[in-house]
């Protein structure tokens, strides 16, 4: 890997002051406790911070501290997720505050050694929590922050490989300050996610590092940096089923693993609406196209078409429940995939 980290050093100064006056200015960051911090990290992991937003002030006001989330019904707890996607880190974070409750006396843990051992807290998160609650020299590097360094230093390491991730996790670790290292973290997120843009266009004249930037000086900042393209996502056709009982919704649960675990759905199938029905004896009448929609996941593309069809009977297949309106707003989580067909939730 080659670039020149030399003027990284420099970057700490500008970017605390930068920080000082634009800060991007989020709930969690006004009066941040550990566990508000711990909250807030892990919605925003894979999740844009729009999103997160209003989900952790409703989340904080019923949930206001770890004893309430270790204690919160799981059905409870993936409405107040509704919405953030990636579901299986509300279970995660559960997991943590019951971890946390029992074996670090309903506290946070600052280590960030010890942070990693909890469920769902990867390195970033770690990082980020113990510098953030409490001010520990430790490196939060997150895709945002490898962009941001690799133009800075104009390096050319790929940083998908792990070797490349580890030396740039390193070079972030030799620049945190003594003081305010949590600051320094958010300064750099925010500096990637408002300033230093990914996808070739970074804001460069508006940056407070310019002076400082190797690749803004060579002219290659914004074909930085080097990424192994991914392999393109899965397409797959789903059939999804708007089965109606007055104002009432059938919905049903999907399976405990795989691709949304648990959660409730408009009953999804492979192949044709009549075939789904037939299969599972639902009386009803002829489905009829209702919609098509598309929604990305990680690893897989849905190419959804909606099929409505009126119920014959209030009789449904084992597993499956008629949601009322009100149960549909107050009850059931149900992934973002299915918006499209219910437009009042969207
Ligand atoms: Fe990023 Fe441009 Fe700032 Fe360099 S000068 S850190 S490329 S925004």
């Amino acid at each position: 890997m080659t670039g020149n980290f030399s003027r990284l050093g420099g970057i700490v100064e500008p970017l605390l002051r930068w920080y000082d006056v634009c800060a991007r200015p989020l709930p969690w960051r006004e009066s941040p406790t550990p566990y508000g911090v711990l909250v807030s990290e892990i919605m925003l992991q894979q999740t844009r911070v729009e999103a997160v937003r209003e989900r952790y002030v409703l989340f904080l006001r019923e949930l206001p501290d770890l004893q309430a989330l270790a204690a919160v019904p799981e059905e409870r707890l993936l409405k107040l997720w509704e919405g953030l996607g990636y579901y299986s880190r509300a279970r995660n974070l559960k997991r943590c505050a019951e971890r946390i409750v029992s074996e670090h006396g309903g506290t946070v843990p600052r280590d960030p050694a010890v942070l990693r051992t909890l469920p769902g807290i990867g390195d970033y998160c770690a990082g980020s929590i113990a510098s953030i609650a409490y001010g520990v020299k430790a490196p939060a590097v997150d895709g945002n922050v490898l962009r941001v360094i690799s133009r800075l230093a104009a390096s050319d390491g790929d940083i998908s490989l792990p070797a490349v991730k580890k030396e740039l996790t390193g070079r972030v670790r030799e620049l945190l300050p003594e003081r305010r290292c949590g600051d320094f973290n958010q300064a750099l997120m925010d500096l990637g996610a408002t300033v230093c843009l990914p996808n070739g266009a970074p804001l460069c004249e508006e940056c407070p590092l310019r002076a400082l930037c190797e690749g803004y000086a060579r002219g290659t900042a914004a074909d930085l940096p080097v990424r192994t393209k991914k392999p393109p996502r899965r397409k797959e056709a789903v059939g999804v089923l708007l089965l109606r009982r007055k104002d009432c919704l059938a919905l049903r649960r999907r399976p405990a693993k795989g691709l949304l675990a648990g959660l409730w759905e408009l009953p999804t199938f492979s192949g044709s609406a009549e075939a789904f029905l037939a299969q599972n004896g639902v009386a009803c009448t002829p489905p009829v196209p209702a919609g098509k929609a598309t929604h990305i996941f990680t690893h897989v593309e849905w190419r959804m078409t909606a099929y409505a069809a009126e119920s014959a009977d209030a009789g449904l297949p084992q597993g499956w429940v008629w949601a009322a309106p009100e149960d549909m707003e107050a009850v059931y989580a149900l992934p973002s995939a299915f918006s499209a067909f219910l437009p009042h939730r969207k």
